[in-house]
């Protein structure tokens, strides 16, 4: 069974992609970076989504000659020049403080319209394959933000991001819902899609 290193060590994005590749014919084994390394760890120093995620890819490749796959993804909202964009998960300063990073963001879009707060999530994936080439898929998903967050599931940004053709928040959805239009999903199907030929 063909397996990939996924570069990241959330359980949940694991699991998603994992779901997706059991479906695959061969299927796929997906094991996290920490199981080659447990101390693993990467610097998001790169200025677009793909830099991130072939950053993450090549820490993980250096440990491995199997396959790995690495995922970088954020919110880029247009009257803010992309903000948070490569930034999302330290926006407000401290990585992976929701609260605090919906805090700024709201604070620095107050003045707006929501007509006027166009934005997308965005995901870039990275895989290199066993002969160490790389290839990478992206996926987007459009919509707004509001000024009124509203919703109990996800994470993130989700309260505050309205996808196009509803009035719903990205965490008014439930897992099922969320899956079928986000950025992370499109990008984990154009990556399936192409690992079947
Ligand atoms: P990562 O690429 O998984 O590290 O995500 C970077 C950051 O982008 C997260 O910490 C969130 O702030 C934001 N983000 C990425 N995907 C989503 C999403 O599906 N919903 C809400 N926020 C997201």
């Amino acid at each position: 069974m063909p397996r990939l290193y996924l570069a990241s060590n959330n359980r949940h994005k694991a699991a998603e992609l994992q779901q997706l590749l059991s479906a695959l014919k061969p299927a796929w084994t997906v094991a996290l970076a920490r199981d080659l390394d447990p101390a693993i760890a990467w610097d998001e120093s790169g200025d677009t989504f793909l830099a991130n995620a072939r950053i993450k890819a090549e820490a993980v490749r250096a440990l491995t000659k199997d396959c790995v796959l690495a995922d970088d993804s954020g919110l880029v909202v247009d009257a803010l020049g992309g903000l948070p964009g490569v930034h999302s998960s330290r926006y407000a300063g401290q990585g992976g403080d929701d609260l605090a990073n919906n805090a700024k963001l709201r604070a620095a879009t107050s003045h707006l319209e929501e007509a006027q707060l166009t934005a997308r999530f965005m995901c870039t994936l990275y895989f290199i394959d066993a002969a160490g080439e790389g290839h990478a898929f992206t996926g987007s998903c459009e919509g707004h933000l509001t000024h009124t967050p509203s919703g109990k599931h996800g994470f993130g940004y989700d309260p505050l991001f309205v996808p196009s053709g509803g009035t719903k928040t990205m965490a008014d959805m439930d897992s099922v819902e969320k899956n079928a239009i986000s950025h992370r999903s499109k990008a984990f199907d154009a990556f399936a899609r192409w690992l079947q030929g």
